[in-house]
């Protein structure tokens, strides 16, 4: 259930309903925008029943919330949520994050990073964990990958974004990067979704290749409910009947959540398309669909890429697509 206080209901009447919920044993999530202040009810909304609580003072009217995840849910929270890595603002305007699949090498992660942050990209990424879907595909260099991509990106003044795959390399990422992804074989490891959430460092929660928006929400929700409120989304395809592209990127999803979440949504084409050809005109698809940014697989030699590198630009096709994109020159 969600309580909209009137426009002008002061703090007195705002501290008497939080205290009327608090008592019945329930959470609060308190949402105090510009225009208008939302208490979130979380927790069995029936023990308000008798309370009068749509009835006290400053109340404009309770609404009964339908949706199953709350802490995401627009209704709870009115005002887009901006989320900082390091000092770059992922949401209202539009965030790049680029680099390699994979960490390889200090020349890739250096050459990389340089390449990228001089053609404007906002954030480096660079897995070290890799999930790969064949068990003798290269693996990532693990630690020594982080501090191969901590290294390029304080070179390049960046900050960093990796992939984690389990406990032990969520908490050693911790210790080099700036925010952590869990990707999208992962998106509903539930385990891993909770310990992200207590990490105090933001997520970006890439789609499940086959999840619908409702589990994809779901599953932020875990991250917040274990106290993390600076979650990404990043729509990267999903699995369809259609074999000329590596997934189906679904530009609709970002429209969808933004009608659904104040989370900011970011959109993949990389892993989408699978073909280097299409990140173009699906970059520029994602920003006209108001993404709140794009994570762009760049290798400076894609052809000896250890992973991906057939969907992986090289820095110079990567600087012609920034050229090509007003918001982002
Ligand atoms: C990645 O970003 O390197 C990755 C493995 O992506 P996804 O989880 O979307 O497949
Ligand atoms: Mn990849």
């Amino acid at each position: 259930m969600i309580i909209i206080m009137k426009p002008n209901a002061g703090e007195k009447e705002i501290e008497n309903v939080v205290s009327i919920v608090r008592g019945k044993g329930l959470d609060v999530n308190l949402s105090q925008g510009k225009e208008v202040t939302v208490i979130g009810v979380i927790g069995d909304k029936t023990k308000l029943d008798g309370s009068n609580v749509e009835i006290a003072p400053g109340v404009e009217k309770a609404v009964p919330l339908t949706e199953s995840y709350k802490l995401c849910n627009i209704k709870f929270h009115p005002e887009p949520t901006v989320v900082r890595c390091g000092d770059v603002r992922i949401g209202g305007g539009a965030t790049v994050i680029a680099g390699p699949c994979a960490v390889e090498n200090e020349q890739q992660m250096l050459e990389t990073a340089r390449g990228v942050k001089a053609a404007g990209a906002h954030i480096l990424r660079g897995g070290a964990y890799k999930p790969r879907t064949s068990p003798y595909s290269f693996q990532g260099l693990k630690e020594e990958g982080l501090k191969l991509l901590r290294k390029a990106a304080d070179a390049a003044h960046m900050p960093c974004v990796t992939e984690v795959i389990d406990f032990d390399s969520l908490k050693t990422a911790c210790r080099y990067v700036d925010m952590l992804q869990i990707g999208a074989r992962n998106m509903q490891n539930f385990e891993l979704l909770k310990e992200a959430g207590h990490a105090g460092v933001p997520v970006v929660l890439k789609r499940g290749m086959s999840a619908t928006i409702e589990e994809w929400l779901n599953a932020a929700e875990y991250i917040l409910a274990s106290g993390c409120r600076e979650v990404v989304l990043c729509e990267r395809g999903i699995r369809t009947f259609e074999r000329s592209t590596r997934n189906t990127l679904d530009i609709a999803a970002v429209p969808v959540l933004k009608a659904k979440t104040h989370l900011p949504v970011i959109v993949d084409p990389s892993h989408a398309a699978g073909v280097r050809a299409y990140i173009p005109a699906l970059t520029r698809a994602a920003l006209a669909a108001d993404a709140d940014g794009v994570m762009i697989e760049v290798h400076n030699n894609p052809a000896c890429a250890l992973s991906d590198g057939d969907q992986s630009l090289d820095i110079a096709q990567f600087a012609d697509l920034m050229a090509s994109i007003p918001c982002l020159k």
